[in-house]
C-alpha cells in the first residue's frame, strides 16, 4: 500500500490511482472523471499557537508525504499563503453570534488566491521538464484573476484568459486585463459559454496541440487540498465545534470542507448557500440531482447552474449522507441586498454579495431554531472592494478599498477583443506577446 493517498477517478472502480502532483498535472483523470483520494489521511493535531502557513504545512504533510529535494512542496505552500485569514466576531441583531472567516487578503482579493497560489506553486516546486504549458482559463470573474497572478512568472507556464465582453463588472475586468508576465488575455465577442467552449475546445482540436494546453479550474485536486486548510483553522480556533456556511456555486469550496469533515475535523454542519441558481438546494431537500443553465445574479462568481464538483460529493459523500450533513438555501438578489444592509446598519461590517447569501441563509435558518447551539462561521469569499456598484445600491456608500485594486487602473494593460471560436483564438495565440 501507498503511504499517502493517490487519487483515484469518480467514474472507475478505483484502478489505475496515480500520486497527487500526477492529478495536479492532468485535471480531469483521462476518463473525463474527477480525481478523489483513495483514502483520508489522519490530521495531526492542530494548536491554536502555529501561524496559518505552518499549520497548512502540518497538514498537507499528511496528504503529501515529506518534501524531497526535488518537490520542495512546504517552501511553496509557505509561500502561496502568506497572507492573512482573521475570524471576525459580529456583534449586533440577527447577526450577533456569527464568526465572518475572511478569506479575501490575497491578493486578488477573493478566496480563490487559496487554490491558484497554492496549485502555482507545487507546479512550480514540481518543475515541469516538458514543453512550456499554456493554462486555458474561461473566467466570468475571480478564477481568472487569482489563476493569472499565481502562474505569472511560474516557469514552464504561461496562462491565456478568455472572458466575455461586457459581462463581467469593471474591477473584475480591471484586474483581467492588468499586464503580467507569461500572462495573454482575450475579451470575447460572446457569453461566458462561449468562453467556456473555447477553453474546452483547446483539449479537443489537435491544432492546439503545439500550445501544450492545461486547465487549472476549480475541479483540479491542487485547488482543493488548500481550500480545506482554512475550514481546519477557524475549527481549532474556536472552543466549540462551528457550523460552516458556505457562498457556494461550483462547490468546490463546499467539497473542500466536507474533505476536511471526513478527515476528523469537528464540526457542527454546513450550510450550502447558493443564490437562485438553486438545483443542489433542491436536491439537498430531497429532489432529484437536475441540472440546467444558469441564470445571472448579483454574486455572479456563484451564476452555476450544473456545479462541476456535484460529481466529485456524490461519489465521496453519497447523496444521504450529504442530505444529512449539509443544508441548503437559496437566496435571492432583493433578500442578497437586504442581508447586505441589515450586517451594515446592525453591525458597521461591510460584505460582498457573495458573502452576504452565505450570511442570509444562517439568518433564515435561525429562524426556524437551527444553528443555535453551536458557532457559526460564514466564509467571506470576496472583498467587498470588488463590488463597488452592489455596495452602493445596499448601503449607499462606497466599500472600504483594498490593497492593489486601487491602483490597478493606472496599470498597463495587455487585453485584445477576439470573436468567439476556435479560429479567432488561434490566430490571436499566433502573434500574441507573453513578455514580462
Ligand atoms: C468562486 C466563488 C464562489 C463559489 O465557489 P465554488 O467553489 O464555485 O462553490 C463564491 N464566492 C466567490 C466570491 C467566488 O469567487
Amino acid at each position: 500500500m501507498n503511504e499517502v493517498p493517490y487519487w483515484i477517478s469518480t467514474r472507475g472502480a478505483g484502478e489505475n490511482p496515480v500520486p497527487f502532483l500526477e492529478a495536479l498535472r492532468q485535471g480531469l483523470a483521462p476518463d473525463g472523471g474527477l480525481y478523489v483520494p483513495d483514502r483520508l489521511p489522519d490530521l495531526p493535531p492542530l494548536d491554536r499557537a502555529s501561524d496559518f502557513a505552518s499549520m497548512a504545512v502540518a497538514v498537507l504533510g499528511a496528504w503529501f508525504g515529506p518534501p524531497t529535494p526535488a518537490w520542495s512542496w512546504a517552501a511553496a505552500v509557505r509561500e502561496a499563503l502568506s497572507f492573512p485569514v482573521p475570524l471576525v466576531p459580529l456583534a449586533g441583531g440577527a447577526w450577533d453570534g456569527i464568526h465572518v472567516l475572511e478569506l479575501y487578503h490575497g491578493p486578488t482579493h477573493s478566496f480563490k488566491d487559496f487554490g491558484a497560489r497554492t496549485m502555482a506553486r507545487l507546479a512550480a516546486a514540481a518543475g515541469s521538464g516538458g514543453p512550456v504549458a499554456h493554462v486555458f482559463v474561461a473566467t466570468s470573474g475571480d478564477t481568472g484573476s487569482a489563476v493569472a497572478d499565481g502562474f505569472s512568472g511560474v516557469p514552464g507556464y504561461r496562462v491565456v484568459l478568455l472572458f466575455p465582453e461586457g459581462r463581467i463588472s469593471p474591477v473584475q475586468e480591471a484586474q483581467l486585463v492588468v499586464r503580467r508576465p507569461g500572462v495573454v488575455s482575450f475579451r470575447v465577442r460572446g457569453s461566458f459559454d462561449d468562453c467556456q467552449a473555447m477553453a474546452k475546445r483547446v483539449f479537443a482540436d489537435r491544432r492546439f496541440d503545439a500550445w501544450s494546453p492545461t486547465s487549472a479550474n476549480s475541479i483540479n485536486a491542487g485547488r482543493l487540498l488548500p481550500q480545506s486548510l482554512y475550514y481546519l483553522h477557524a475549527a481549532r480556533s474556536l472552543d466549540e465545534a462551528p457550523a460552516f456556511s458556505v457562498p457556494s456555486g461550483n462547490l468546490g469550496n463546499l467539497t473542500a470542507g466536507l474533505l476536511a469533515a471526513a478527515c476528523g475535523m469537528r464540526h457542527a454542519g454546513f450550510v450550502a448557500a447558493h443564490n437562485a441558481n438553486d438545483a443542489f438546494p433542491r436536491f439537498l431537500d430531497g429532489a432529484p440531482a437536475r441540472f440546467g443553465a444558469s441564470v445571472e445574479t448579483l454574486s455572479n462568481a456563484m451564476d452555476v447552474g450544473a456545479p462541476s464538483n456535484f460529481e466529485r460529493l456524490d461519489r465521496m459523500f453519497g447523496a444521504s449522507r450529504l442530505r444529512e450533513v449539509v443544508r441548503g438555501i437559496s437566496v435571492d438578489d432583493t433578500a442578497t441586498l437586504d442581508a447586505m444592509r441589515s450586517v451594515y446598519t446592525e453591525t458597521g461590517v461591510i460584505v460582498d454579495p457573495h458573502t452576504a447569501v452565505g450570511l442570509e441563509a444562517v439568518r433564515r435558518l435561525r429562524q426556524t431554531g437551527a444553528l443555535r447551539n453551536a458557532p457559526v462561521v460564514v466564509l467571506s469569499t470576496a472583498h467587498p472592494a470588488k463590488f463597488p456598484e452592489t455596495v452602493r445600491s445596499a448601503i449607499g456608500i462606497d466599500p472600504p478599498s483594498a490593497d492593489g485594486l486601487e491602483t490597478l487602473r493606472g496599470r498597463p494593460t495587455r487585453c485584445s477583443t477576439i470573436d468567439a471560436g476556435p479560429d479567432a483564438l488561434l490566430a490571436a495565440l499566433e502573434g500574441a506577446d507573453f513578455s514580462a
